[in-house]
């Protein structure tokens, strides 16, 4: 009879052992596809997040990747775009990867007027999430070029679209998002162009993704400093990670974006982009970049995304592989 207890104290901690182990396994894995292999560039705003479930989510695609044949792609469920400007969308991307230096590669294959986004998308079948008025601009493009409009899907602020297990949202970005002439074409683009007009797709957006295994991602966008920082993304969507856009002149500067991350989202690690410098030489940091002085200013650990390498996070948005 005394050992009863004892054996199933036992066979409780195996449980739990195996549990935890399970645990170590359910991480989510972030790649970015930059311009330079073991770099991270000025071009880079691509992340492919990978969730435990195996939905793959590519974010912001920009002018790094090239097009919908890129073979770091594999399989793409989701696609992001967090607004239409030329380098998250793409107007434009590399012919072939490590071209000309990291901090002003040649974008020479021209993406309009569909947009490396949609190329994508077409070519992997992948749906598309965005907010506002982009989803009809999506939509339209995916009919015309032999894709379901079906495939372009609207969270607008305050929805939730779950798409292959992971809840997508999307919050407000204080950016500007007029649509490039050159995706519409044709005389109205030349008449827009001369009177210095761009089209509205709606707002810029950022987002945030809960994944299956607990990480809750906030991914900026461009953007400003906004209240709903703290009030939204951390207090209600309780993001633990965040992608944080840290280039100046377009969007939060590194003391900016230290500030939202140290003191309104609070996550556990923050991943550096949109650095828009060759902020890495042989893989490390240079000093006197933008990004040293994110990391300098940030309270929290900060991934610098090297091009190719995978980071994992578990639940909690704690790096637990890659860095
Ligand atoms: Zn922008």
């Amino acid at each position: 009879m005394t050992r009863q207890p004892g054996n199933w104290l036992t066979a409780l901690a195996c449980a739990t052992a195996m549990v935890a182990g399970a645990a170590a396994a359910q991480n989510v894995k972030v790649t970015s596809l930059g311009t330079h292999d073991g770099e991270f560039c000025a071009q880079d705003r691509a992340l492919i997040f990978e969730d435990p479930n195996g939905t793959r989510i590519l974010y912001d695609p920009g002018r790094s990747v090239m097009g919908g044949e890129d073979p770091r792609l594999g399989k793409i469920d989701i696609i992001l775009v967090s607004h239409m400007h030329g380098d998250h969308a793409g107007n434009a991307h590399v012919a072939k990867l490590n071209d000309g230096e990291c901090g002003n590669p040649p974008t020479p294959v021209k993406d309009t007027p569909n947009s490396n986004a949609v190329n994508i998308a077409l070519a992997r079948k992948a749906k598309m999430v965005t907010g506002g008025e982009m989803q009809a601009f999506f939509a339209a493009k995916l009919a015309a070029n032999g894709g379901s409009a079906g495939d372009s899907i609207l969270a607008r602020f305050g929805g939730t679209r779950t798409v292959g297990g992971v809840k997508i949202s999307t919050v407000n970005a204080l950016h500007s998002n007029g649509l490039d002439p050159d995706y519409i074409g044709g005389d109205l683009a030349e008449a827009m162009k001369k009177a210095g007009f761009s089209g509205y797709v709606g707002e810029a957006t950022g987002y945030v993704v809960r994944f299956t295994n607990g990480l809750v991602a906030y991914l900026s966008g461009d953007t400003g400093m906004v209240s709903e920082m703290e009030t939204v993304v951390r207090n209600h969507y309780h993001a633990n990670f965040s992608v944080m856009n840290i280039g100046d002149n377009f969007t939060t500067g590194p003391t900016e974006a230290a500030y939202v991350i140290n003191d309104l989202v609070k996550p556990a690690t923050v991943m550096a982009s949109h650095a828009n410098e060759a902020a890495t030489q042989g893989g490390k940091v240079k000093a006197g970049t933008k990004t040293e002085a994110f990391m300098k200013a940030s309270k929290v650990p900060v991934i610098v995304p090297l091009s190719g390498k995978a980071y994992e996070l578990d639940g909690h948005g704690k790096c637990v592989a890659g860095c």
